[in-house]
């Protein structure tokens, strides 16, 4: 579980990122989060990874307090919480299968990374994980050589891989094109479904957001303005 307790983020120019928000999402929600630009729907969903750093208020994950956290506690927070990007954040020189294996041993630079030194645990859970994204025939491609939609899906796969109990997209579809855009969306919520993994997804474009999201929450200037299931969104606005 999730809990922002009167969460702000002031960031240091002094713009208002978040207001005093107060939300929680359970486990295995498949959240939506939409609003403008510049509504703060990064701003939250980089707070609970710790990305961004709220400046007063709780957020609590499974019962932890992580504003709090550095070093090892960070570290382990980013492991039970995966993100997803907008632009993929592939090494783009790299296989997809040496991308994909860094979701479990963290960055490509590891020595044991460099020295193709896997595990056949390794390889398996990254294999299986591609699979699942309809993507393993791509193992030994360059990241730079898939177009954006299979990138994405390697991003997916990297972060299966490193078994989160959440995974937070930050506009994951936003440089994909509507087709592509549908499918990448249909493996996150498969994903959510299959494996429990709660999870919560930027966007900005709101049909896509009553298609997909169990729950919606709006977002304005810092503030939550609208949180509901989807079918409540045309009487409301
Ligand atoms: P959204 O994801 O909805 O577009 P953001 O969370 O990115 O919104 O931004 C919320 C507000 O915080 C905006 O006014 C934005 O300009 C501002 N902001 C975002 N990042 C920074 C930053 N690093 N420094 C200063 N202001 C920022
Ligand atoms: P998908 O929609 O499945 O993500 P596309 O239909 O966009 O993929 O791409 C079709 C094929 O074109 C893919 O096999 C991919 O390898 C290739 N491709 C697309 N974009 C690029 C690119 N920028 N560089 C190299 N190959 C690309």
């Amino acid at each position: 579980m999730i809990e922002f307790k009167n969460v702000s983020l002031v960031y240091p120019n002094g713009t208002k990122g978040l207001k005093e928000v107060n939300v929680s999402i359970k486990e295995g929600e498949f959240v939506v989060i939409v609003g403008l630009s510049g509504a703060g729907k990064s701003t939250f969903i980089r707070s609970i990874n710790r990305l961004v750093s709220p400046t007063s208020g709780e957020l609590n994950v499974d019962e932890e307090n992580i504003l709090r956290l550095k070093g090892k506690g960070l570290r382990s927070l980013r492991t039970k919480v995966g993100m997803i990007f907008q632009n993929y954040n592939l090494v783009k020189r790299s296989t997809v299968m040496k991308n994909v294996i860094a979701g479990r041993l963290g960055h490509t630079g590891t020595l044991k990374s460099i020295l193709n030194l896997y595990s056949k645990e390794d390889m398996a859970l990254a294999y299986e994980s591609l699979k699942r994204v309809n993507i393993s025939d791509k193992l030994y491609n360059r990241a730079d050589e898939l177009s954006g939609g299979q990138q994405q899906r390697v991003s997916i796969a990297r972060v299966l891989t490193q078994k989160p109990k959440y995974i937070l997209a930050d506009e994951p579809v936003a440089s994909l094109d509507p087709p592509t855009s549908h499918q990448v969306m249909k493996y996150l919520k498969k994903i959510n479904k299959e494996d429990g993994i709660t999870t919560i997804v930027n966007l900005h474009f709101i049909d896509m957001a009553m298609e997909y999201a169990d729950r919606i929450i709006g977002m304005r200037a810092g503030e939550i303005v609208f949180d509901g299931p989807a079918s409540e969104v045309n009487e409301k606005t």
